[in-house]
């Protein structure tokens, strides 16, 4: 051990944020609540207070917390077999598979842990179809103001600079051109040999911005004339959160791959890649995987998941909920933009984390996409008057937020 063993030991921290400091790298900066339970749509912290959930983890329980059916079946499945590695087959992530295939329309799923997992995956996807095509060289396409995902090919993929200062260089051969912009998209693909294109239907991260229906049908187009993979990232959009099971439905896109992680496992850590049939062979044996993508526990959630969204009607009812929430934010003066459940209320000025803050002191989590919105991504069970109760709330938030003063 260093230092004088005369001197006597700093004391060890006792507050959370304390103790977080001491044990935490600081990536995260540290956290205002420590969380201990929850249920529904309520969860409380270490002091007794409650809070009404409006964010969900960040879109990740849909079924809210602790739902009888997630909780059932991680109990029964980690009680019988928890992990298998992919050296062997499990139920669980096998029936996940064939739900997801149909949902998709025929794609394969590859299982991953996480969203930025399942980004990478698509990302070799696109450069294994650049080499089978001749085309090594070419070039992967995404737009500004995108997020996919924080290790380095799906941070080449981000198209917001704050997340990639420091970190580069990216491999990928990636270039970004602005969103929404038709022409732009139509002159990134003359100009480059493009042999795949990522976008989210909603940039969540990027301000809960939606893709418009022109640009959707431009990058379609674009994507079939050139031969490029398309790639859609479900990861904060999907399992049904914008009225649809893929966000890409209302748009009618026919992507190549879809990336799925967030709501997935409703709180068990799981991604996916959805691949085509016809280039799921691109992948083939030994090609990629993970230790313990499929793994039986994320998976029997995965499964859980999917019947209480079927059984309950929640898809519909997130795009019924979304409008009753739009109307609402409305009637309070609040601008709005997304899809479903999946909300911003844009800001004039930098004041999300002031509004996030004072809606906390309220009672209520929400969350910020940016400095200049707000997000809200509540759980698909919440039941309407919760929801529309919080309006108010976060009304008043965004005026004690205020313009700031220079
Ligand atoms: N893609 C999108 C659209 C996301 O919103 C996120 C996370 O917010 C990711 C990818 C990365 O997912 P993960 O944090 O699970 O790696």
């Amino acid at each position: 051990m260093n230092g004088d063993p005369a001197a006597s030991p700093p004391p060890p921290p006792t507050s959370p944020e304390d103790r977080w400091e001491a044990a935490l790298v600081p990536n995260y900066g540290t956290p205002r609540l420590l969380l201990v339970r929850g249920s529904g749509c309520q969860v409380e912290d270490a002091a007794g207070r409650t809070y009404v959930d409006l964010l969900a983890g960040i879109a990740v329980n849909v079924l809210g917390h602790a739902h009888p059916a997630v909780v059932a079946a991680v109990q029964k499945q980690v009680a019988r077999l928890a992990h298998t590695s992919n050296l062997y087959a499990n139920g669980p992530s096998l029936r996940l598979a064939e739900r997801l295939r149909d949902l998709a329309g025929g794609h394969k799923t590859l299982f991953l842990n996480s969203g930025t997992e399942a980004n990478e995956a698509a990302l070799k996807l696109c450069r294994r179809h650049a080499h089978a095509t001749d085309r090594a060289q070419g070039v992967v396409l995404a737009f500004h103001g995108s997020f996919h995902g924080r290790t380095t090919g799906a941070l080449a993929l981000t198209g917001q600079p704050h997340h990639r200062t420091g970190f580069d260089p990216f491999p990928g051969q990636v270039i970004h051109v602005p969103f929404n912009d038709p022409g732009a998209i139509e002159a990134a693909f003359e100009a480059h040999d493009v042999v795949g294109a990522f976008a989210e239907c909603i940039q969540g991260e990027g301000g809960v911005a939606p893709m418009t229906q022109e640009a959707a049908d431009t990058l379609q187009k674009a994507c079939q004339g050139h031969d490029a993979l398309l790639c859609i990232d479900e990861v904060q959009t999907g399992i049904g959160r914008t009225g649809r099971f893929f966000a890409y439905e209302h748009h009618g896109l026919r992507p190549d791959a879809v990336t799925l992680a967030k709501g997935l496992g409703g709180g068990m850590p799981l991604g996916a890649c959805l691949v085509a049939p016809r280039h799921a062979g691109l992948l083939g044996p030994g090609s990629h995987g993970c230790t313990f993508g499929g793994n039986a526990v994320a998976a029997a959630a995965g499964n859980a998941v999917l019947d209480v969204l079927e059984r309950d009607g929640l898809i519909a009812g997130a795009g019924r909920l979304g409008a009753l929430l739009a109307a609402e934010l409305e009637a309070n003066s609040l601008a709005w933009r997304g899809r479903g459940l999946l909300v911003g209320v844009p800001l004039d000025h930098d004041g999300a984390p002031k509004a996030v803050q004072a809606m906390e002191e309220a009672g209520y989590l929400v969350g910020q996409a940016g400095k200049r919105v707000v997000r809200l991504a509540p759980p698909l069970t919440i039941d309407g008057s919760t929801l529309l109760g919080a309006v108010p709330a976060l009304a008043d938030a965004v005026r004690r937020a205020g313009p700031l003063t220079a």
